[in-house]
C-alpha cells in the first residue's frame, strides 16, 4: 500500500488525457469540457496525497494480519502471483459493488461518479476520503499471506488497468468483452439510465459481474453521472456533499432502525421503502 504503482503511470495518464482531449476538441467541442476535466485532474492529484497519507496509516493493519497468519504465499513461485492477480480483482469487485450498494461508502465514490462526463480524466477524479475505508476489503490478501509489497504491486496494476476503459473513442472489442472490463462495459457502470444503475462493478475481469448477476451490456446510449446531478465545480463540495445529504436524511426519519439505514441502505432507495423508514422520496 505503501508502494504505489499507479503514481507512477501519471505521466502517462497525462499524455493520455491530453491526447484523448485534442481528438475531442477536433472532433466535436462540444464534447469536451474544460473546466469538468480540470477539477478531475485537481481533484486526482490531492487524491493522491490523501491516499498515500491514509496508506501509511492502514499499511499497519494489513501488516499485523498478514503476521499473524499462518499462511504465507511462496512468492519465488509463479502461480501466487496469479493467485494475486485474480484474489485482488474479486476483493475489488466486492469493494466497488459496496461502494454503490452502501450509502456510506457510497459517500466516498460518489466523487468518481458525480462528472456529467465520461473521458480519461474521470479516470483519476477519485475520492480524497476514500483511504479510511476501503483498505478493510483488502484485509484477506494479508490473511491469505501475500506480503504488503506484492499486493500493492498488483492492486496497483489493477488500477492502472482501469484508466484506459474511461473513454467513449474505443467500441467493442469483441471476444475480449467475454472476459475482460473494456471500455464498453465501463460505460454501463458510469450510466444513471435505469437499466444500467448498479450494473458492471468489475476492475479486470468482467467475469464477475457475469457470476454474480450485475452484468448490462451497454445498449441504450449512456447517460452519464449521478442521478441527481450535483452541477459543482468544487472539490471540496463534491468530496463532501454526501455526508450532508446523509445526515439530513437521517434527520428527517423518525426511527431510530430508519436513521441505521439511512448509513447503510442503498442510495438508491426506492420510493415504498423510503415511506417505511419515514423520510422523503429518495433523491439520489
Ligand atoms: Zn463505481
Ligand atoms: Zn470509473
Amino acid at each position: 500500500m505503501m508502494l504505489k504503482p499507479q503514481y507512477i503511470a501519471i505521466p502517462i495518464f497525462a499524455i493520455l488525457i491530453a491526447v484523448e482531449a485534442f481528438v475531442l476538441i477536433r472532433r466535436q467541442p462540444g464534447l469536451f469540457d474544460k473546466k469538468d476535466t480540470w477539477t478531475n485532474i485537481l481533484i486526482g492529484f490531492v487524491s493522491v496525497a490523501f491516499g498515500t497519507a491514509f496508506a501509511l496509516v492502514t499499511s499497519f493493519a494489513y501488516l499485523a494480519i498478514y503476521e499473524i497468519s499462518p499462511i504465507k504465499m511462496p512468492m519465488e513461485e509463479w502461480w501466487p502471483w496469479v493467485l494475486l492477480v485474480i484474489a485482488d480483482d474479486f476483493l475489488y469487485y466486492w469493494f466497488h459493488r459496496f461502494s454503490h450498494e452502501s450509502r456510506v461508502l457510497w459517500n466516498f465514490h460518489v466523487v468518481h461518479h458525480s462528472s456529467n462526463r465520461y473521458n480519461l480524466s474521470v479516470a483519476v477524479r477519485q475520492s480524497w476520503f476514500g483511504g479510511i475505508a476501503h483498505w478493510i476489503f483488502y484485509l484477506p490478501a494479508a490473511a491469505l499471506g501475500f506480503p504488503l509489497w506484492t499486493f500493492a504491486l498488483i492492486h496497483g496494476l489493477n488500477l492502472i488497468y482501469q484508466f484506459w476503459i474511461h473513454t467513449e473513442l474505443i467500441d467493442r472489442l469483441g471476444p475480449f468483452e467475454y472476459v475482460f472490463n473494456t471500455p464498453s462495459h465501463h460505460r454501463v457502470h458510469h450510466g444513471v439510465n435505469k437499466q444500467y444503475l448498479d450494473k458492471n462493478y468489475a476492475g479486470i475481469f468482467i467475469v464477475w459481474d457475469r457470476l454474480f448477476g450485475t452484468f448490462e451490456p451497454e445498449v441504450e446510449k449512456v447517460e452519464y453521472g449521478i442521478t441527481t446531478p450535483l452541477n459543482s465545480f468544487n472539490p471540496l463540495w463534491i468530496n463532501t456533499h454526501a455526508w450532508f445529504e446523509m445526515a439530513n436524511r437521517m434527520r428527517e426519519s423518525e426511527t431510530f432502525l430508519g436513521k441505521l439505514r439511512c448509513i447503510f441502505d442503498s442510495p438508491n432507495m426506492d420510493f415504498k421503502e423510503a415511506a417505511k423508514i419515514g423520510i422523503g422520496v429518495e433523491k439520489a
